[in-house]
């Protein structure tokens, strides 16, 4: 399991090289936002992204984790009855932190700035968080991080964990999810979720600079 912790370490490399160089190019960073992204209940589609979580989550104390766990029932039991956008934070943030920061998940890193993607012959783009489009409305987007080949390079470390692990069930977890599943308290799998593999095609792929 190892070698795919490593290359999934590798791909969110690229995505904070990326992000950072997105940041500098808008001059734009989050600190003192009030819409903190730690509230927005983000689904995460990858059993890698779960073990790479738990790799974070190893290094907490015995009362830590405790906390950590208590939180995150909570946080099910109030997302299990609330509406699809209720915001309550993610169970890992503590004072405005993220404890397992270096071991977060994809969309943790890669929120919050305009992008492309091209996946499932289509291509779509995002304009960034609240936070962005209100301050730079008038700014050209003229940097927008291109997801397409994170998002393939972690699709493809996914089939062949799942091969590995010969799962071949759907993932569909909040971080509250992936922590109790990760402690061995439950966790739901979602029947209606599927986990998006993109097709491939290079000759239509954009690229990150422009
Ligand atoms: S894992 Fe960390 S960055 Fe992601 S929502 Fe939770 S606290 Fe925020």
């Amino acid at each position: 399991m190892n070698a795919f912790l490593q290359r999934l370490a590798e791909i969110y490399r690229e995505i904070d090289k990326a992000y950072t160089a997105s940041q500098a190019h808008y001059n734009f960073n989050c600190e003192g936002c009030a819409d903190n992204c730690c509230v927005t209940k983000f689904h995460h589609h990858t059993i890698v992204e779960e073990l790479y979580l738990a790799e974070g989550l190893k290094k907490l104390s015995p009362e830590k984790t405790g906390a950590v766990i208590s939180r995150a029932e909570e946080v099910v039991k109030i997302h299990e009855a609330s509406p699809e956008d209720i915001r309550v934070i993610c169970p890992l943030n503590e004072d405005g932190l993220c404890i397992p920061y270096a071991n977060r998940p994809m969309i943790c890193r890669i929120h919050g700035l305009p992008y492309e993607l091209f996946r499932n012959f289509k291509f779509e783009t995002g304009d960034g968080c609240y936070r962005f489009i209100t301050e730079k409305e008038n700014t050209a987007k003229d940097f927008r991080i291109n997801r397409t080949a994170f998002y393939l390079d972690i699709a493809q470390t996914e089939r062949e964990v799942r091969e590995k692990l010969n799962f071949t069930g759907r993932y569909k977890k909040t971080t509250a999810e992936m922590v109790l599943s990760i402690y061995g308290r439950g966790g739901q799998t979602d029947d209606e979720s599927i986990v998006q593999i993109p097709q491939r095609s290079p000759d239509v792929m954009p690229t990150n600079k422009k």
